[in-house]
């Protein structure tokens, strides 16, 4: 007898599939028919969330034939960087695709839209513990955005990213560097608070970061500044300790990504605010600010 995908699966499909609507990711659904009918399973988890997809849309289709996976193909080498300037270093990959080389840029996106795809999200168990969701603040048009790790206390009860303590230094930072909070776009790898300040799992990191995604995509900065080793990793997608690859100038999908320490770090070092400040200083540099030799005043 024909083997039919229970209820429960169904519906956990269909919440997967709900999730990747929810976020803007759509064009999964595109020409998969002839994989379902082989049976190939295409490499990457969202191009088989796909095969599924059409599982259920063919209501009373049956599973395929068990058929041998074919291998995984290896991730491509790291292009070489376009400019002689941004020397980036062979970080390990993941195998296959990740989400985000996967996800193409989402036409007509706005920031509007992805808070409204994000809801009053409980996609993770985050949800459960948090105040405010902390969706991101600053100009929508911003040709700088610093990326952090998560909400803390105070960002959780105002809604609002870096408005505590590191808050206050990452502000006096972008002041230093001749610009205002309202000049430059601030966000973070999780919306919500994770319980203790604890660092989010990867899970929870896995969720939430293709909002962020579409935040980058949407805004379209010139450069990224990852604030510590969460947000760096999140979106380099590597394994490697952020002082391996901190100062040095690296790519984001066709933008300029530059990792340091994030302000929390410094409050409780206050030696490596130099080394924040030169990396600062060589992101003022393409922006076209004026650098000013020493440190800020
Ligand atoms: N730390 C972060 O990473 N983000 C915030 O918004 C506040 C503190």
């Amino acid at each position: 007898m024909a083997e039919r995908i229970s209820e429960l699966l169904q519906k956990k499909i269909a919440d997967r599939l709900g999730f990747y609507e929810d976020i803007g990711i759509q064009q999964f659904y595109r020409n998969r028919l002839p994989e379902v009918a082989t049976g190939v399973e295409p490499a990457s988890s969202i191009s088989s969330l796909s095969t599924h997809s059409n599982v259920i849309l063919r209501e009373e289709a049956t599973l395929p034939k068990p058929v041998r996976k074919p291998e995984l193909p290896k991730p491509a080498p790291v292009a070489a960087p376009a400019s002689s300037k941004i020397s980036l270093p062979p970080l390990p990959l993941a195998a296959g695709p990740s989400l985000f080389e996967a996800v193409e840029k989402i036409a007509d996106d706005t920031l509007l839209k992805i808070r409204e795809n994000l809801g009053e999200c409980t996609r993770c168990k985050l949800h459960g513990t948090r105040h405010k969701i902390v969706f991101g603040d600053g100009n929508p048009k911003a040709e700088l955005i610093f990326v952090g790790e998560g909400p803390g206390a105070d960002e959780d009860a105002q809604g609002l990213p870096f408005v505590g303590r590191a808050g206050k230094l990452l502000t006096q930072m972008i002041e230093a560097m001749g610009l205002q909070r309202k000049d430059v776009y601030i966000c973070n790898v999780v919306k919500c608070r994770p319980p203790e300040n604890r660092q989010p799992e990867e899970d929870e990191v896995h969720t939430c970061s293709p909002f962020l995604l579409r935040q980058i995509d949407t805004i379209a900065p010139k450069v990224i500044v990852c604030l510590g080793a969460v947000a760096a990793k999140t979106l380099l997608q590597t394994n490697r300790g952020i002082s391996q690859f901190r100062g040095e100038w690296l790519e984001f999908r066709g933008r300029k990504l530059l990792a340091t320490y994030h302000p929390a770090y410094l409050l409780r070092n206050p030696p490596a605010k130099s080394e924040v400040w030169k990396d600062l200083q060589k992101v003022m540099a393409v922006l076209g600010l004026e650098v000013k030799k020493g440190k800020p005043a």
